[in-house]
């Protein structure tokens, strides 16, 4: 059964609701994982482990549906499969396997929702994309909204990458534990890493000017800002010289 480009929109802003009317939900409930785990929800498995086996699949999934489309590759869809899979063969491999959680575990109830999150947001967006979506003409790349979202994303990856980069540093040397970051963006806020994951979403939803991209950008936002609001308010009751004016994930404002 192939799915229209309708219906998928349709799925896309539905998920987009839910989105919006989980984030109260969300805001109340810390996801049970890195300084939040507990031993509260369920079997644990390895962190390192868990975090591979969520996040591959929204490489796996978008790069299958993309290559199994049987369309051509115009240059604006090269970028944006070249986009997506930088940033998930970072996220998927590289980042685990450079973060210095030994020891350490994630609930399986936590692997299991993060599959699914995944893999509604990877087959939208590569379904889209790869087999029904409207195709991008070669004029798409001198679009503004092409470059603008480009440039955005790029920002917004930069951003994450030198944000995850100076804390997994923090535990250089053997050390374990928490530190507070200091420097950069981290003297605005509490989670850079965050605000540059939510920017990259918003650049790619900008460029590929679609509901499921949109959808994907809500939802990381969705995630994303009540997390960092968990994260700040732990830095602030952890460490008590914690700076004070810091702001949890946009700068100057929350
Ligand atoms: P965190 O900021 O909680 O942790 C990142 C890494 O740094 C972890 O290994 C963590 O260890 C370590 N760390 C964090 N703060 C400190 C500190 N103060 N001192 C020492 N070590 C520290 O991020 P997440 O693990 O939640 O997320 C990782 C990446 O995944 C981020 O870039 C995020 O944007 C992305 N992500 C994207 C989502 C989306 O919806 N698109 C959803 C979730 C994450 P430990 O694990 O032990 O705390």
């Amino acid at each position: 059964m192939i799915l229209s480009a309708n219906t998928i929109e349709y799925i896309a802003v539905a998920w987009t609701i839910a989105a919006i009317l989980l984030f109260p939900f969300l805001l109340k409930v810390t996801a049970p994982y890195g300084r939040h785990t507990s031993n509260k929800w369920g079997p644990m498995i390895d962190n390192r482990l868990g975090w591979m086996i969520y996040e591959l699949p929204s490489l796996v999934i978008f790069v299958t549906l993309l290559l199994t489309g049987g369309r051509a590759f115009s240059s604006p869809l090269w970028v944006l499969f070249s986009l997506w899979t930088i940033h998930y063969v970072n996220r998927s491999i590289i980042f685990p396997l450079r973060t210095r959680t030994k020891g350490k575990k994630v609930p399986v109830i936590i692997v299991f929702s993060a599959i699914f999150f995944n893999l509604i947001n990877a087959s939208l967006n590569g379904y889209y994309l790869g087999w029904v979506g409207p195709e991008y003409p070669e004029s798409w790349l001198t679009d503004p909204r092409f470059i603008i979202g480009g440039f955005i994303f790029i920002t917004g990856f930069m951003i994450n990458q030198m944000a995850d980069k100076k804390l997994i540093g923090l535990r250089k040397g053997g050390k374990t534990g928490y530190f507070i970051p200091r420097g950069g963006l981290f003297n605005y806020i509490s989670c850079p890493n965050f605000f540059g994951e939510i920017v990259e979403w918003t650049g790619f939803a900008i460029m590929a000017w679609n509901l499921p991209a949109l959808s994907f950008a809500v939802w990381t936002a969705a995630n994303l800002i009540p997390r960092a609001l968990s994260h700040h308010k732990w830095y602030k009751e952890y460490f008590k010289d914690y700076p004070k004016n810091r702001k949890a994930v946009i700068p100057y404002l929350f």
